[in-house]
């Protein structure tokens, strides 16, 4: 299938799942994730209109934010070890994966010397599985009230990732318990002004993730494919 194909194919379905959930399109928007794709296939991405670029991995990511010379806005959706900071912020806007202090405390240091903002989510481990990373809900008012020290970091809302599921509709409570989350924290005024997105759904589950509220999807071998396919 072409990129056009694999486009349109997931806008059809991004749109009937917000029909059938009351949502506005407006409401959703698109990383496309190229970590499993070339630099070429990443520039077709853009050309094609998707502007959104999601990479997990700073090694391959970089490479290709130079040969593309940034073109786009990235988004860095991996673990991110707290010495590659300084690498990251100055290529990606958005940061999905903040689960630490000490990485808020990095970004803070290197955003600050930089003269740029970030905006991050806080990744939550809803499912609660030991190999996912991220905070543990409950940890999730102090975690982010302790970063409002951080004037550098606009945390703009919450990730989460979901066990893979042969039946996508087993990923809904952890997508739904993401959301009550973030009414919780808004109920709470964890921050000045209230989170608003929710990073949730990729290539397998994201009509539920729509469903549950989703305002970010992470999209990579669905709509980019896995490598092997041409443009
Ligand atoms: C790879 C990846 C995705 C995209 O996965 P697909 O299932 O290929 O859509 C989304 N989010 C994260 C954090 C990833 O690492």
């Amino acid at each position: 299938m072409s990129l056009k194909e694999r486009i349109k194919q997931v806008e059809e379905r991004v749109q009937r799942a917000c029909e059938a959930s009351g949502r506005s399109r407006e409401e959703i928007k698109i990383v496309a994730v190229t970590k499993y794709v070339s630099t070429e296939m990443t520039a077709a991405v853009l050309e094609a209109g998707l502007d959104q670029i999601g990479e997990n991995r700073l090694e391959t990511a970089g490479p290709k934010w130079e040969d593309l010379e940034g073109r786009g806005t990235w988004h860095f959706i991996g673990s991110l070890q707290t010495r590659k900071v300084k690498d990251v912020i100055n290529k990606f806007k958005y940061i999905h994966s903040v689960d630490r202090i000490s990485l808020a405390e990095e970004l803070e240091k290197r955003c600050s010397a930089a003269g740029i903002t970030v905006k991050i989510f806080v990744q939550v481990n809803v499912s609660g599985e030991d190999s996912k990373s991220g905070i543990r809900p409950e940890e999730a008012p102090e975690f982010i009230r302790s970063l409002s020290r951080f004037s550098h970091l606009e945390v703009i809302g919450l990730m989460t990732m979901a066990p893979y599921e042969a039946e996508p509709e087993e990923t809904r409570p952890v997508f739904r318990g993401l959301r009550e989350l973030r009414d919780k924290l808004n109920e709470q005024q964890v921050t000045r002004e209230p989170l608003t997105e929710l990073s949730m759904g990729m290539s397998n589950d994201f009509e539920i993730a729509v469903q549950e509220g989703a305002t970010w999807l992470r999209l990579g071998s669905l709509l980019v494919g896995k490598g092997e396919e041409e443009s």
